[in-house]
């Protein structure tokens, strides 16, 4: 595989992941990236990552980097909107079975990839505008009005890519809304392992570990919180809190204070077919995921490996065969995962009251492996 000629489009966790697994095999493929120098991995939010995508980085031997940066998880608590504990969960079963469940900044995920791969390899501020597909070779132009030729494209560009749409129709991949979404915010040295979700009704509140700090989120529907403004939101959560919780009520102070907080909006998407001859979807731009989960990203890595592995096998000449191959053995696994993160969804995300006081009531009796039934399988590799 070494003479083979890649471009990835985007500088993600898919992206850069397979670009770091390329590298280590002798192929140094170039990233185009739509970000600026500067503008590039600003936005920052937390990310569990699994041993699905810890594993990958123990392949890029970039595992004490990663310790370094991030935390490993102890427990999920789920908790009522009040604060008050309905259900803990210990993590130390996928920590003890499969490997370190972690707590890190994407930031920091994005920085210790980008420095395995180094940064000239990335084309900062520049997309793709058109793709021809002719004899095993796409003919691909650049925003800078340059042409060049390439065996393959990888396309990581995110849930809302916008290289896809050169290739793909747009009946040929579909959005799931929530019409639920939020922010994020960051409580700064705070040491703690375990994650604490507070499910409410109309409202959802999170405290994400990373190394050193916490990832504080605050969500809701669409239409309420777009209508009340955050901080009216905010003040009308506290005062259903408990006076004793006091980290979860500092957590809520600070993202009303926070200037300016980007709005994440909640949904996923699906794509019929993942190629098309020797361009391939990864990440997701295959298949996107709502952050209930908190495994997308775990997911992009796991399929970076898959692909780069398939790819590992294959020559010029029957690299359309090598995407089949990854296709059929990764999209299923995807899908798994991305089921448990709806259901996930559509039980944090309720509005009515009573349905949350039952929702609240019947979780006590599941089990961590009933409520992420698909991904304990996918962690099985049982999918
Ligand atoms: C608030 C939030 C919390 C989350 N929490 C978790 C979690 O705890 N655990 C987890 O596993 N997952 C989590 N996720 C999901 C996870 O972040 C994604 O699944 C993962 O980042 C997908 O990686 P990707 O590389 O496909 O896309 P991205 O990471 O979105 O990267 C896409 C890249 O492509 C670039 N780009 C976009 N358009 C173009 C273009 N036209 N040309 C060139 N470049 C382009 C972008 O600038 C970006 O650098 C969360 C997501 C959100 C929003």
């Amino acid at each position: 595989m070494k003479d083979l000629n890649i471009l990835i489009v985007g500088a993600g966790v898919a992206g850069l992941t397979c670009a770091a697994l390329l590298k280590q095999r002798g192929v140094i493929p170039l990233i185009v990236e739509k970000e600026t120098e500067e503008s590039f991995n600003t936005t920052g939010y937390m990310l569990g990552l699994l041993p699905l995508g810890g594993r990958v980085m123990n392949e890029l031997s970039l595992e004490s980097d990663y310790f370094e940066k991030s935390i490993e998880m102890k427990n999920y608590e789920i908790h009522k909107e009040n604060g008050d504990l309905n259900k803990a969960y210990s993590l130390d079963f996928i920590n003890v079975e499969y490997d370190s469940y972690r707590g890190i900044e994407r930031k920091e995920l994005i920085n210790i990839l980008v420095n395995k791969i180094g940064s000239k390899n990335i084309a900062y501020g520049s997309t793709v505008t058109k793709m021809k597909q002719n004899n095993n070779k796409v003919t691909v132009s650049f925003s800078n009005d340059t042409i060049q030729e390439f065996d393959m494209i990888i396309i990581a560009d995110g849930i809302h890519s916008e290289t896809r749409k050169l290739l793909w129709q747009p009946d040929e991949y579909s959005f799931y809304d929530t019409h639920w979404g939020g922010y994020v915010a960051w409580l700064e040295n705070q040491q703690l392992n375990t994650y604490k979700e507070y499910w409410g009704a109309s409202s959802f509140m999170g405290l994400y570990p990373v190394k050193d700090k916490v990832g504080v989120f605050v969500g809701g529907p669409n239409e309420i919180i777009k209508e009340q403004g955050i901080q009216k939101f905010i003040k009308d959560i506290k005062k259903d809190i408990n006076p004793e919780h006091q980290l979860l009520r500092t957590a809520l102070s600070k993202l009303a204070s926070t200037e300016n907080p980007y709005y994440w909006e909640f949904h996923d998407c699906k794509t019929n077919a993942w190629n098309k001859e020797n361009v391939v979807l990864l990440g997701d731009s295959a298949c996107g995921f709502l952050p209930t989960a908190g495994v997308g990203a775990s997911m992009a890595m796991d399929s970076a490996a898959a692909l780069v592995d398939e790819l590992s096998r294959a020559d010029k000449q029957h690299l359309s065969y090598a995407l089949k191959l990854y296709v059929s053995r990764q999209r299923a696994r995807v899908e798994e995962a991305q089921a448990d993160s709806r259901k996930l969804g559509k039980l944090m995300f309720v509005k009515s009251k009573t349905i949350s006081a039952v929702r609240d009531y019947a979780i006590r009796f599941y089990s961590l492996k009933q409520l992420v039934a698909n991904i304990s399988n996918v962690l099985e590799g049982h999918k």
